[in-house]
């Protein structure tokens, strides 16, 4: 800690205690001084209150910084039935998430024009229990608008190279992708990619309740290839890219040679990934269903060695919900998307500390790696200077998935039923708490609408976000 950093500049009104504290300098026992927004030092664990100031003794309760979700499909307006933006962030709160970054479609209009853009903030204003931003979307035909959505403060595109299951976000050819990818890095943005190749695809099997059957239409030759010729374009024209969602761990060598010849491609995967196996989906249970797929354990094996080596940057959720009968039980039929946004928390800390991670590695897969992804610089640590986006976590304590007491929109879930280690206590948001425990037990229960019985705040303090102007 720097001399600074000991001695406060601006009065502290509230200092968070915990023998747990993840700093970007491991984890320690220490009290988190706030002031206003903002992080203003973080003191020794046994610092007193500064005179005024509230104490909130965490115990051992982990403090971790806030998670940035940087892949979250909440479709309002338009299909607000299957995801609105009340209640995709009251679930990011529950679930610790204090950032959120909106993919621009499933929404109608998508997010392609700086005109839609307005449209979304004008649905989300008002509405948000954490701090949202939106990525646009480079579609055929827009790239004469990517620049002004750029100037409008999106993060960055997101691109499809195989249907994208909407009618109105159409998917990029070759040509189209090297057209965005020359617009985009004119201005140094980030052209963010679903990554598989349509030539590798096959069609969904109509009538099937069989995963296999469904697993077998998009295997991971389709990935690879995609996400071969992505780079091979990026480095060409110098762009900076992004791989959404990465499921297939054989195009793993590809992300890890592209990075060590410096080029600028980043990539993330997603809970489901990570937790979730090919080999235990039950015939008809379409919530697993999402693409790229859920493969089979040893992939998911591979995936964890890339997180731990740094191949794979992140880990976020692609939290993709629609209304229950859309999820009907069958592969071919069934819309694909898994609703994950309140649950990536505590799955991924259940089967990351199976493998013997620590909580420092889940907040910079969570926190840390997305916020520098999208430019959030004040966004994902504990530390002195950025925003106290706090997630309070105790790590030892466990709970059931029950969907009904989740608050996304529509209550289904891949997770359902599976005992899960790590309670989300509360989270804070730029300095104010936004969940909190009702209850006085310590102890995991579902005696409120969410695991641990915690609630969030009565009034949404979130606040639309833009891409920090450079
Ligand atoms: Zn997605």
């Amino acid at each position: 800690m720097s001399e600074a950093d000991a001695v406060p500049a601006r009065p502290i009104e509230v200092l968070l205690r915990s023998r747990r504290v993840v700093t970007p300098t491991g984890t320690r026992p220490a009290a988190v001084a706030i002031a206003g927004e903002r992080i203003e030092a973080v003191l020794p664990h046994d610092a007193p209150p500064p005179e005024g100031a509230r104490l909130v003794d965490y115990g051992d309760a982990a403090l971790l910084p806030g998670l940035v979700d940087t892949h979250v499909h909440i479709n309002d307006p338009g299909r607000a039935a299957w995801e609105g933006f009340a209640s995709a962030t009251r679930a990011a709160a529950a679930g610790g998430v204090t950032t959120l970054l909106d993919m621009p479609l499933n929404s109608v209009p998508p997010t392609v024009s700086p005109e839609a853009l307005a449209v979304k903030q004008a649905a989300a204003r008002g509405r948000t229990w954490v701090d949202v931003g939106f990525w646009g979307g480079a579609v055929p035909g827009n790239a004469g608008r990517l620049r002004p959505l750029h100037q409008a403060g999106v993060f960055g595109f997101k691109s499809f190279l195989s249907p994208s299951g909407v009618e109105e976000f159409p998917a990029l050819d070759p040509e189209g992708l090297a057209g965005a990818l020359t617009e985009v890095a004119a201005f140094d943005g980030l052209l963010i990619v679903h990554a598989e190749d349509p030539e590798r695809l096959t069609e969904a099997p109509e009538g099937s309740r069989r995963y296999a059957d469904f697993l077998a239409t998009r295997p991971a030759e389709a990935e690879h290839a995609a996400i071969e010729r992505l780079i091979t374009l990026a480095a060409r024209i110098g762009a900076r890219v992004h791989v959404l969602h990465l499921s297939a761990a054989s195009a793993l060598p590809l992300i890890a040679e592209a990075k060590a010849a410096g080029i600028a491609v980043t990539a993330e995967t997603c809970p489901h990934f990570l937790t979730l196996t090919a080999e235990e989906v039950p015939d008809g249970a379409t919530e697993f269903k999402c693409c790229p797929p859920i493969r089979e354990a040893a992939n998911q094996d591979a995936l964890w060695a890339a997180l731990a080596d740094g191949t794979l940057d992140c880990v976020v959720s692609d939290h993709s919900p629609c209304t229950a009968d859309l999820k009907v039980p069958d592969f071919g039929a069934a819309w694909g998307g898994i609703s994950s946004l309140q649950l990536g928390l505590p799955a991924i800390w259940t089967a990351a500390e199976a493998r013997g991670h620590q909580l420092d590695d889940v907040a910079r897969w969570m926190s840390t790696a997305p916020a520098r992804l999208a430019g959030l610089r004040h966004k994902g640590a504990i530390e002195p200077g950025r925003d106290a986006d706090i997630a309070v976590l105790d790590p030892e304590a466990g709970f059931t998935v029950d969907p009904a007491a989740l608050h996304h929109r529509n209550p289904v879930t891949a997770y359902a039923g599976r005992t899960l280690k790590g309670v989300v206590r509360a989270t804070w948001l730029r300095g104010r708490p936004i969940l909190e425990t009702s209850g006085t037990s310590g102890a995991a229960t579902m005696d409120g609408p969410g695991p641990g019985g915690a609630r969030p705040a009565p009034e949404p303090t979130g606040r639309l976000i833009e891409r920090t102007v450079t």
